[in-house]
C-alpha cells in the first residue's frame, strides 16, 4: 500500500481538509480507514493521537485512535452512521480542543529543552512523554550534588522567559544529513518511513515530526513539576495551565 502522505507535518494548524479513502477494513473487532492524505496526528514522539471525524455524503466515522504503521496512517474507530468506501472524497475534522492541549504540551517539552540547554548542564536529550497526565523529559545525565530546588526555579524562570519572548515554531523539511547543523542534539535513531523535519525556534533546532503551538506565547504559563534521577538518566517533570485565555 502506498505511504499516507502526512499533511500535518507540512502544516500544523489544519485541523479541517479534504482527502480520499484509500482502503476500509475491520481489525480487531473496529473499523479502519486509510486515507491518501491526512491532517489527523498519529500516536508517536511522546505525543498522543488526535481525535475527530471522518464524514462523506454515504456515512460518519468517528476517529477514536490514530496510528502511523510502516508508512500508512490507519484511523480506527466507529461509524456513526453508514460506511465509507475506497474513493470516497471525505471532509476529515480534528478534535481542535484535545490537539491544541496536546500542542502545548509537547512545544512545553522543546521549552524544557532549550532551558536545560541554555543551563550548559550537558545532559544529552532523551525520550519525552508528552501526555497529560504528567508530561516529562528525560536526558541522560546525573545531578550529583545540584541542589534540585536552586535547578527546579532557574528551569522554570528560564521557560517562562522564552514563552514570554513568543518564539514562532517555523518547520524546515531537511535531509536527514543537514540535520547536525541547524540541532543541537540529533539521536541516532531517525525514522527512514517518513519525511525528517526539524522544527526552529529561534536559532535552536530539534529533530520532532509531533504538532506545536504557532508561537511559543501559545503554551501560556509553565510549571516545572518535579527533578528527579531516574537511573542513568534525569527526570524533569513539567506542565501547562490546563484553561487559559
Ligand atoms: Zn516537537
Amino acid at each position: 500500500m502506498n505511504q499516507t502522505k502526512l499533511k500535518y507535518l507540512q502544516d500544523f494548524t489544519l485541523l479541517e481538509s479534504v482527502s480520499r479513502v484509500v482502503e476500509t477494513s475491520q481489525e480487531n473487532e473496529r473499523n479502519v480507514v486509510i486515507l491518501d492524505e491526512t491532517i489527523f496526528y498519529p500516536q508517536g514522539g511522546g505525543q498522543p493521537y488526535d481525535r475527530g471525524i471522518i464524514e462523506g455524503l454515504s456515512g460518519k466515522f468517528a476517529v477514536e485512535e490514530v496510528r502511523f504503521i510502516d508508512g500508512v496512517v490507519k484511523h480506527i474507530g466507529k461509524f456513526e452512521n453508514g460506511v465509507l468506501n475506497t474513493g470516497d472524497e471525505v471532509k476529515c475534522l480534528v478534535d481542535s480542543q484535545r490537539r491544541k492541549l496536546h500542542s502545548r504540551i509537547h512545544s512545553a517539552g522543546h521549552v524544557v529543552d532549550m532551558a536545560v540547554t541554555s543551563l550548559n548542564l550537558n545532559w544529552v536529550p532523551g525520550k519525552g512523554y508528552h501526555f497529560p497526565d504528567g508530561p516529562y523529559v528525560e536526558y541522560a545525565g546525573n545531578l550529583g550534588e545540584t541542589d534540585k530546588e536552586r535547578l527546579k526555579t532557574d528551569i522554570e524562570n528560564l521557560c517562562n522567559k522564552f514563552v514570554d519572548e513568543n518564539r514562532e515554531t517555523k518547520l524546515l523539511l531537511i535531509d536527514k544529513e543537514k540535520m547536525k547543523e541547524v540541532c543541537h542534539f540529533v539521536p541516532d535513531y531517525i525514522p527512514e518511513d517518513k519525511p525528517a523535519r526539524v522544527v526552529m525556534y529561534g536559532d535552536f533546532g530539534v529533530p520532532c515530526g509531533g504538532t506545536h503551538v504557532g508561537h511559543l506565547g501559545d503554551i501560556g504559563h509553565m510549571t516545572i513539576r518535579k527533578i528527579k534521577s531516574e537511573g542513568e538518566n534525569v527526570r524533569v517533570g513539567y506542565d501547562v495551565d490546563r484553561i487559559i485565555d
